[in-house]
């Protein structure tokens, strides 16, 4: 290609950037909105003790429900929040939300996701105590979930802030096991109470012997380090059948149920009482 060709497709890309940029900015600034005007919902996945079926905790899952009704996944505008610093304030909604809301769900164990930028606040394990002692929910039914990018920009903040939060008594999961790069040295660096393995582990682990030997070995790696295994994305009785024969404890995923709102869990569990369970989907 000529010169001018080089630099036409460059200006043609700063353009592109620009747009980006800008719908980015226009995202950000109708997420503040929807924050003000009460547009984000709690949804809550239930997690199943992998041998009685039983629901033991739920999962909070952010949702934004816009005016016109639609509905908007967390994958796209939670890392445009990121960016701009803005998840901050979605989080502690998140988690003062779901503190509230399962406060009375009798023994089920509440998870929590906790991006990067939250954790390395370094002001984030009062504000954990804070929401603890203002929606009085027991610290010990409490697990936060945080990921890999959590730890490596900042692991001395983070370890830090990780201890005292632990001091609370709240637990800490290591979540998407098996999607990054280094996770296995996090293990030695950090203490984690739960691993939770990622959905690609436990899809692929179907289909390809390479994953399988991962995802089992990955599961005893936990266990030998005392931690608590979740399966992630289970959707088939087949991967509900491997994940528990490797070992994992929970389970999570469409099989069993998927995310809903507060009033359905309280449903559930009047259905089936928080330790009985469906117990047709276990073999
Ligand atoms: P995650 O923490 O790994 O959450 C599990 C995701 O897998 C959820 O997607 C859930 O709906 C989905 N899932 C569960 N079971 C199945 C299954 O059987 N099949 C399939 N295909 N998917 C399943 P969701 O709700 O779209 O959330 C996506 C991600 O967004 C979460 O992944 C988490 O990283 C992030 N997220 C959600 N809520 C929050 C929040 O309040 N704060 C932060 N920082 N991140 C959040
Ligand atoms: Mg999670
Ligand atoms: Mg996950
Ligand atoms: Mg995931």
């Amino acid at each position: 290609a000529s010169k001018r060709g080089g630099k036409m497709r460059c200006t043609w890309y700063a353009q592109a950037l620009d747009r980006n940029r800008e719908a980015r900015l226009d995202l950000d600034n109708e997420l503040r909105a929807a924050l003000a005007k009460g547009e984000f919902r709690v949804n809550y996945q239930p997690l199943v003790d992998a041998r009685t079926g039983a629901i033991v905790a739920v999962e909070s899952l952010l949702r934004w429900e816009r005016e016109d009704g639609s509905q908007i996944g967390p994958n796209i505008f939670i890392p445009v929040a990121e960016e701009s610093g803005l998840i901050n304030a979605i989080g502690l909604w998140v988690l003062r939300t779901a503190c509230r809301d399962a406060r009375d769900w009798g023994d089920l164990n509440l998870s929590v996701n906790i991006s990067a930028a939250q954790l390395r606040n370094p002001e984030f394990p009062i504000l954990v105590g804070q929401v603890l002692e203002e929606t009085g929910f027991p610290p010990e039914r409490l697990e936060l979930e945080v990921t890999e990018t959590c730890l490596v920009l900042d692991p001395v903040v983070v370890g830090r802030s990780l201890d005292v939060i632990r001091q609370f008594g709240v637990s800490i999961s290591l979540d998407d096991f098996g999607t990054g790069y280094a996770s296995i040295g996090f293990l030695r660096q950090f203490r984690f109470e739960k691993l939770k393995l990622d959905r690609s582990l436990v899809v692929d682990a179907q289909e390809d012997d390479g994953s399988r030997a991962m995802m089992i070995s990955s599961i005893s790696l936990a266990r030998a380090m005392k931690m608590g295994v979740t399966a992630e994305g289970v959707e088939t009785q087949c991967q509900a059948d491997m994940v528990r024969a490797a070992g994992a404890d929970q389970i999570q995923g469409w099989l069993y149920y998927r995310a809903m709102p507060p009033e359905q869990i309280v449903a559930l569990k009047d259905k089936f009482g928080s330790t009985r369970s469906d117990r047709s989907k276990v073999a």
